[in-house]
């Protein structure tokens, strides 16, 4: 039987990717709401947006009567909460809005949540389910040994970010421990894909190298993290919301532990293949790096132990780092229109470099 999902955050960069995902591949409804901040845009959405099954509304999830009116309205089944602040570089230089949506909206979304859930009768309230979409962060940072981060790794958040979605994940353990609230939980690694806002670091050094400016490496770039590509983290999300075990939590990961100066070498080295540079001064796109003084607090280390989800719902990522990673760079050099869209937002980039692209 097909479902009504009430998606939050789903013009962000994994959110619409998780509505592509379900208009595409199944009968199912959404109801997306975000409140388009800078990092959300309806230009993600566009493969999908005339599709009938497809709905948005502009809601903030901190607004606790627009939160009732969704759901009395659209009567969802599932609930995936994904809007967030979720660049840590943001939440260093100003905590605040991290601390409102991650934090104060989680809280107003769970009380939306548990409000509409007590007025549902037989199946509708059986089946109805809760999912918070988290990140390995929470559990702070590893050495660089074997360890992983499983899904009792005790939680050691490091950076405002975080921090808040630490607390938001205590928050929706409260409401399903205090009040039953049907929930789920996914803590997930680094994702990586098409869509994604040009200030994370996979898009920075694409769009940098495509004009020839210096690409930023904090500290040594000897940090480590577990690369998920963003379809394959979506898949994940669908799998435990309609088949995790109710009050779970479930770590999602890549399998792809890789230092972030490797990451920047491979990205050169597909770009030296794939868009091979004509420039004089410089002969491959690796010349442009550039090590800058490390942010604040650094976490060394993340690595995720993704075997409970594996063997309780036969999820594994399709995509390894070396295949997704060329899909990711060919999607920006086809949709650089969809990148310099962030022009007036002084981003680091502009689309002049003709000669290269
Ligand atoms: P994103 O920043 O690209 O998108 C966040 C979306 O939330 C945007 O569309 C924004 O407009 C919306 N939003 C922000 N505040 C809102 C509010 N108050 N009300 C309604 N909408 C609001 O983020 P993302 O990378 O897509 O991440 C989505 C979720 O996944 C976040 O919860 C994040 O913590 C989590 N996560 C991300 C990663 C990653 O690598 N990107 C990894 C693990 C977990």
């Amino acid at each position: 039987m097909s479902k009504t999902y009430l998606i939050t955050g789903g013009a962000g960069f994994i959110g619409s990717a998780l509505c592509r995902m379900i208009i595409n591949e199944t009968n199912d409804t959404i109801i997306n709401i975000d409140k388009l901040t800078y990092a959300g845009n309806l230009e993600s959405l566009s493969l999908i947006a005339k599709n009938e099954r497809f709905n948005f509304e502009k809601i903030d999830i901190c607004n606790s009567d627009d939160i009732t009116n969704i759901f009395d309205t659209w009567q969802p089944d599932v609930v995936i909460n994904l809007a967030a602040e979720s660049h840590v570089d943001r939440s260093i230089k100003k905590p605040d809005s991290f601390i409102q949506t991650n934090i104060v909206g989680t809280y107003v979304l769970l009380e939306g949540a548990r409000d509409y859930w007590g007025s549902l009768k037989g199946t509708k309230r059986e089946n109805f389910r809760f999912h918070h979409v988290s990140t390995d962060e929470v559990y702070g940072d590893l050495e660089n040994d074997k360890t992983l981060f499983t899904e009792e790794t005790p939680y050691a958040p490091s950076s405002p970010y975080s921090a808040s979605k630490a607390s938001s994940d205590h928050l929706v353990r409260a409401w399903q421990r205090t009040y039953g609230l049907p929930t789920l939980i996914t803590n997930c690694s680094n994702n990586y894909g098409p869509f994604q806002f040009p200030e994370k670091l996979i898009p920075v050094i694409i769009l940098n190298a495509l004009q020839l400016k210096k690409i930023p490496v904090y500290g040594d770039g000897n940090q480590i993290r577990d690369w998920l590509y963003v379809e394959d983290h979506v898949r994940a999300l669908i799998a435990v919301a309609n088949q995790g075990a109710l009050g779970a939590t479930y770590n999602i990961g890549g399998y792809n532990e890789i230092k972030n100066i490797e990451v920047v070498r491979l990205i050169c080295s597909i770009l030296d293949k794939i868009k091979p540079l004509k420039n004089k001064n410089i002969k491959k796109y690796e010349e442009l790096i550039e090590f800058i003084e490390d942010r604040a607090g650094h976490d060394i280390r993340y690595a995720i132990d993704a075997s409970k989800i594996s063997k309780e719902l036969s999820w594994f990522p399709k995509e390894t780092f070396i295949t997704g990673i060329e899909k990711t760079i060919r999607w920006y050099l086809k949709n650089l229109n969809w990148s310099s869209q962030f022009l007036n937002l002084n981003l680091e980039f502009d689309n002049t470099n003709k000669e290269i692209l």
